[in-house]
């Protein structure tokens, strides 16, 4: 095919990727700079098809009132706090994003998110002894309140059902119940988003893949895009640059060749999830139920058991199963993982696969997993679940963080890391995890690192949009209690 080179267009700001963050990143830009040209280059032929696809990922809004990982017990016994204060905080400025939104008729909530009660699920004595703890240093807290504790069978019957049906044996159980938690379809919310963002002037060009960043004289960018359609070499400048290509991110920021982002790898997770649509089964079930990872498992693998509601219909997910493949993306290529090895990352890299080798043998053990093992450790949560119910389908492609960190080689981090250049014309974001649930803290954190500047004359319309932005809402239990209340009843869910 005979290939053509164009001239360049000219943007305020360009964001590679057509998932959540972009569409967050899109919104907000549109918002505070009504003026700027702003075109979001995707190499799909659709929004939300990697990561924030529904069945992509676990719909779950982060919030920690179920995930046990965020709340360690340190080495004096303690249950620390801290994370899960801060994965609720942030998600909470979603909530108040998302409802501003809709009170402005730009997001129809019913379509992208459902009150789904979150739930922990424990086994055994040392774990319910750690969960009853964790309740205790958590359920005054006016972020975690109404959060219920029970270690009786009868009760846990009464909050689900499908745990105990056909459970037998005398091993100690517990769980823990808030009920105005959210399963959230990040893949309508990101098409909502970007529809909105649409009407107001963002441009939105699908299949046409960025291949090449190069910073220009005048310290702006020079973004080149293949196009998927006909071969077209498609040629954009732009004074501000967002690699949101979730898996893709790392390739394109290393084209880029700011020093920050020189000595970072990653390391590709890929998963499975079980998928039950009987609806039989389904309706003995409403919540998102969250156990304790394995030995050796990293802290996304954590076994939980979903609610999920896409497109009006309820489903169930258990899993993730962790495999690995060598790519980057869903959609991505057999080669990504080679081509991110560089002189300059090779020794983090390698740090990394000396210091986890639990990771790798828990990768092993996860891939060489039969059906029956995956069915097995489906019935430690459901013990009536049958094979012929639930089918086995592909989960989202993780990248994992591998950074240089002085006097330690390199570190994996299962977190997000946001990367910008020194004059913020530049920003790229690794990682996944807690992911979309905290979308809008991650761009507001992008904003005020990229355009330091620019913060006193958008404040008002950024509080306009999350009012809480700058305040701890653990502080002010009673502002917490009535943002709670009020993004409740914007988003239709509980309180
Ligand atoms: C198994 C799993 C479970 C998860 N569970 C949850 C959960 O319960 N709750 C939660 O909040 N988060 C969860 N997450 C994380 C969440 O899904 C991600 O953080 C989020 O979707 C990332 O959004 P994104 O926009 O950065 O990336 P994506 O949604 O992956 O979008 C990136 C886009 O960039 C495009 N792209 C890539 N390269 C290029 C290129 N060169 N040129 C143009 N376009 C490109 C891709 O095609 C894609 O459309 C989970 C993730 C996984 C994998």
């Amino acid at each position: 095919m005979k290939r053509t080179s164009r001239p360049r267009t000219h943007r305020d700001a360009v964001l590679i990727g057509a998932g959540i963050m972009s569409a967050t990143l899109a919104t907000f830009l549109s918002r505070v700079e009504p003026g700027w040209r702003i075109e979001i280059l995707e190499r799909l032929d659709r929004p939300a098809a990697e990561s924030s696809n529904p069945w992509n990922n676990a719909g779950t809004g982060h919030s920690a009132l179920c995930e046990l990982n965020y709340t360690p017990r340190g080495d004096d016994g303690r249950i620390s706090i801290d994370k899960a204060v801060q994965v609720n905080e942030q998600f909470q400025r979603s909530r108040e994003f998302w409802a501003q939104l809709t009170r402005e008729g730009e997001l129809t909530p019913a379509g992208f998110i459902h009150p789904v009660p979150h739930m922990s699920f424990v086994h055994g004595e040392l774990n319910t002894a750690f969960l009853e703890d964790r309740w205790g240093a958590l359920h005054e807290h006016p972020l975690f309140q109404g959060m219920e504790y029970s270690d009786d069978r009868v009760q846990i019957n009464d909050w689900a059902p499908l745990l105990m049906d056909g459970r037998r044996g005398t091993v100690p159980l517990a769980a823990t119940r808030t009920p105005y938690g959210a399963d959230v379809d990040f893949g309508a919310l990101t098409r909502q988003l970007l529809h909105s963002a649409q009407c107001t002037g963002v441009t939105v060009s699908y299949a046409q893949e960025v291949t090449h960043l190069t910073r220009l004289d005048d310290g702006s960018w020079e973004v080149e895009a293949l196009s998927k359609i006909n071969g077209a070499h498609l040629r954009y400048t732009a004074d501000f640059v967002f690699i949101g290509a979730g898996g893709g991110a790392l390739p394109l920021l290393q084209a880029s060749h700011i020093p920050e982002g020189a000595y970072y790898g990653g390391f590709p997770i890929s998963g499975q999830f079980l998928r039950c649509t009987s609806p039989a089964v389904v309706a003995r079930h409403d919540a998102k139920v969250y156990g304790l990872a394995s030995v050796g498992a990293p802290p996304m693998s954590v076994p939980h058991l979903d609610t999920r509601i896409v497109e009006g219909t309820r489903s169930l997910l258990f899993g993730p199963y962790a495999g690995w493949s060598p790519r980057f993306l869903q959609h991505g290529s057999l080669f990504d993982l080679l081509g991110s090895i560089h002189p300059r990352n090779v020794r983090p890299m390698l740090t990394v696969a000396r210091d986890h080798r639990d990771l790798v043998r828990y990768l092993v053990e996860q891939v060489a997993q039969t059906e029956t093992a995956r069915i097995s450790a489906l019935q430690q949560f459901v013990p009536t679940a049958s094979a012929d119910e639930w089918e086995l389908i592909t989960a989202g492609q993780r990248v994992q963080v591998i950074k240089q960190v002085p006097g330690q080689g390199g570190v994996l981090q299962f977190g997000t890391e946001l990367v910008s250049s020194s004059d913020g014309s530049l920003a790229a974001l690794l990682g996944a995890s807690p992911g979309a649930s905290t979308a809008v803290s991650i761009v507001l954190d992008l904003l005020a690192r990229c355009f330091p500047d620019r913060q006193p004359g958008w404040s008002a319309e950024l509080d306009q949009l999350v009012p809480t932005r700058e305040v701890s809402l653990s502080d002010n239990p009673e502002l917490a209690h009535r943002t709670l209340q009020g993004t409740a009843e914007a988003l239709g869910l509980w309180i």
